[in-house]
């Protein structure tokens, strides 16, 4: 595996690294390259530390010929695919000319339509450069003319972290490495209330439910708020202290019940309060977020920098949850922590979704100074990996294979495939109006 701790070792970056990038193992072609570009990426070290003086003379011309005008290897991009899973994940696969492949995962609300809308870029990708990662960003996302929106945001960030996984397994390292280092040694994750019960992990979260109903009225009566209390004063008391407990109120409760929940649930000091209300408006959840000292989180409905600052500037949030799938990718999340770093604002990065998700987040979250903890990260995929994600004491390690650091076993994937589930249709209980869940 690869080691950050360790020298590199002469045959570094040629693609038998880590965990053994299946795309890259068989093609010698791409080892050749990627050989070449080594030995003229130690000449710039100085050619005789690696033992190379035999080719020093050819190695300095060309080296001096790099100095001005870098010339790269070609990788050209060859195919996009997209994948539709029967639970609605949504993949996207970049191919390369030699071999190599990268894997990206997109909105699973709504899945055909972003599978469409990545095969939409695919004409634009092919011929090009896959690890000119920013560049295609700015192409893919600036030339859509009508910008944002969760599926053009969601297509830009499958194709952006397929692209991120291309260029590391080109180099032989994990995506982090090209983020400038590892700024942890392990990636703290949360996961459910049966997860915390078993010991599994020391942070979860719970939604808003009392009496198996959620907080639809606009007014919740006092036997609402207090059973909502009375359930989390319970749950804290049974697992102490020193467990992290946060709160999802899903966007799907009002701000007149939402103030009177925070309120009646500070004493217990939640880990944090989530989507308190929908943050279509700004203004409300800064509002609520002025009236009280327990954190507000919220992103997973939040898409690009754009979104995030202004979520920032009127300090409607101090936990930011952008969603590697859908907020931009990883290029983008990377961003948006930077941002809120100056706003000393940590990131816990929104994960219900898959392998691809989990992983581009955890180089997020290995990259970042201002990282606080990874949901979903207690998942360990085995149903579409070849070496499953496997979290100790509620930490996972940082990822040693290159790109993202994962395996997708097509077999596995292929046998998923199939037409998208659909998403609940909630109504209120007595009235049948539309709500939201
Ligand atoms: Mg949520």
């Amino acid at each position: 595996m690869y080691d950050m701790h360790k020298p590199l070792p002469e045959s570094f970056g040629a693609g038998q690294s880590a965990a053994g990038s299946n795309a890259d193992r068989d093609d010698a072609r791409h080892d050749d390259q990627i050989s070449r570009r080594r030995l003229l990426g130690c000449a710039g070290l100085g050619a005789g530390l690696f033992g190379l003086a035999q080719h020093a003379g050819q190695v300095e011309a060309d080296t001096q010929s790099r100095a001005e005008v870098p010339r790269r290897e070609s990788i050209k991009i060859t195919k996009l695919e997209t994948f539709v899973l029967k639970n609605s994940w949504v993949f996207v696969k970049v191919s390369t000319n030699v071999g190599i492949v990268g894997w990206g995962e997109m909105l699973k609300d709504r899945s055909t339509t972003c599978a469409a809308g990545a095969k939409q870029v695919e004409p634009y990708l092919l011929g090009k450069d896959p690890r000119r990662v920013v560049h295609h960003w700015q192409a893919i996302y600036r030339h859509a003319f009508y910008r944002g929106g969760p599926v053009l945001t969601s297509v830009v960030s499958g194709i952006d972290q397929a692209l991120w996984d291309i260029k590391g397994k080109a180099l032989g390292v994990p995506v982090y490495e090209m983020l400038g280092g590892p700024t942890r040694n392990k990636i703290r994750v949360y996961g459910g209330q049966g997860d915390a019960e078993k010991g599994i992990v020391n942070a979860f979260k719970i939604g808003i439910r009392a009496g198996g109903r959620g907080a639809h009225r606009y007014v919740e009566n006092p036997a609402f708020v207090g059973e909502v209390t009375e359930n989390f004063a319970k749950l804290r008391e049974s697992l102490g202290p020193k467990v992290d407990i946060g709160i999802d109120f899903h966007g799907a409760v009002q701000p007149q019940t939402a103030l009177l929940l925070i309120k009646a649930l500070e004493p217990y000091q939640p880990l944090f309060y989530e989507e308190p209300v929908q943050c279509q408006n700004v203004d409300v959840l800064a509002d609520l977020a002025g009236k009280t000292h327990i954190p507000i989180a919220t992103g997973e409905r939040v898409f690009t920098k754009w979104g995030f600052r202004e979520i920032l500037e009127k300090k409607a949030a101090s936990i930011l949850q952008p969603d590697v799938c859908y907020a931009g990718g990883i290029t983008e999340l990377r961003l948006i922590a930077g941002m809120a770093e100056a706003h000393y604002v940590p990131l816990a990065p929104h994960n219900p979704q898959g392998p691809c998700s989990l992983a581009a987040s955890c180089q997020v979250a290995a990259s970042i100074p201002n990282f606080m903890i990874q949901e979903g990260g207690a998942r360990s995929h085995a149903d579409l990996l070849k070496v499953p994600f496997k979290q100790q004491n509620g930490f996972l390690p940082l990822p040693t294979g290159p790109g993202l650091g994962i395996e997708i076993d097509e077999d596995k994937l292929l046998a998923q495939v199939g037409p998208p589930s659909k998403y609940p249709e909630t109504y209120d209980s007595e009235d049948g109006s539309v709500v939201d869940w």
